[in-house]
């Protein structure tokens, strides 16, 4: 039997681990195929991919597109993109600079309520690809403003707190069709977030192509509904880990495998576009 985790980040993003630490915890949890999904960049895939064939390992190319809908974060995934696509890294030119942008605000947001952080220690730590919040959670434990991330998150730069300052966002519908113009399929990452389910029956009549089913935080009866879900939309199933390395604590590579069998049909699905 051969396994997947279709839900990796490398340092490219907000994981800790180089493409090379990546490969090496796949390889160490027996899994023949992942995909690399990097918030909003693919910088690090030709890399993965070039260390991964060394230990026979399959590399699926994708994103993950952060897109908004009443107020609700949403995470679309594009599986099998063609990466090297201009108007896809046109998009992506634009949501770096983006992020580089929103890190000044964020910063400027933590000084006003006492916490003082520099742009430089941040930008230390985010070396290349794409910045975000889980990079300046790193540099307030590394300065001592915190004692771990999730604090980060909790008292500063989560959702509602008082240095938040919300990205670029797409709506999800633009997300979706920006993946399907690259040639990908998109996939609704972790669907437990939305904590509003008829939202993916309206994103399934507008091209959405699948649903990350298996994930860390779903329970065996949200597994089940999503599962129905999918079966009833013609949606494809996904699922991964989100590890991010030592970046959030908990969520190791492989923590979600699933079978080749759903890698298969991802593929399938590509090739009858
Ligand atoms: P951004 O895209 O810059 O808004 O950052 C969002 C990313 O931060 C998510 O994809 C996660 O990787 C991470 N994140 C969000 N909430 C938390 C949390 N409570 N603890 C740790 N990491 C988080
Ligand atoms: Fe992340
Ligand atoms: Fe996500
Ligand atoms: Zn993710």
């Amino acid at each position: 039997m051969r396994f997947a985790d279709l839900h990796l980040h490398t340092c490219f993003s907000d994981s800790t681990y180089t493409p090379l630490e990546l490969i090496l915890g796949v390889a160490k949890a027996g899994l023949s195929t992942i995909a690399v999904v990097d918030h909003d960049t693919t910088e690090g895939i030709a890399q993965t991919i070039e260390i991964a064939r060394l230990k026979d390992i399959e590399v699926l190319p994708g994103v993950e597109l952060s897109a908004e809908h009443e107020g609700i974060e949403i995470h679309m995934l594009g599986y099998l993109i063609d990466y090297e696509s201009k108007v896809l890294q046109e998009k992506l030119d634009y949501l770096k600079q983006n992020r580089i942008e929103r890190i000044f605000k964020i910063v400027d947001k933590l000084k006003e309520v006492g916490v003082p952080l520099e742009p430089e220690s941040v930008f230390d730590i985010a070396k290349q690809g794409t910045v975000g919040r889980l990079h300046i959670a790193r540099a307030m434990v590394k300065e001592g403003l915190v004692s771990s991330t999730s604090e980060a998150f909790q008292k500063y730069i989560g959702d509602k707190c008082p240095a938040y300052v919300c990205g670029f966002k797409f709506t999800p519908i633009e997300a979706i069709k920006l993946i399907k113009d690259s040639k990908g399929i998109p996939v609704l990452a972790h669907p437990y977030t939305l904590h509003k389910d008829e939202l993916i029956t309206e994103f399934a009549e507008k091209g959405l192509m699948g649903l990350e089913v298996y994930y860390p935080e779903h329970s065996q009866s949200m597994v089940n509904f999503y599962l129905n879900l999918a079966k009833k939309f013609n949606l494809l199933v996904t699922g991964g880990s989100d590890c991010h390395g030592n970046a959030k604590s908990g969520i190791k590579i492989g923590a979600i495998k699933i079978p080749y069998e759903l890698v298969e049909k991802l593929k399938d699905a590509k090739r009858n576009k």
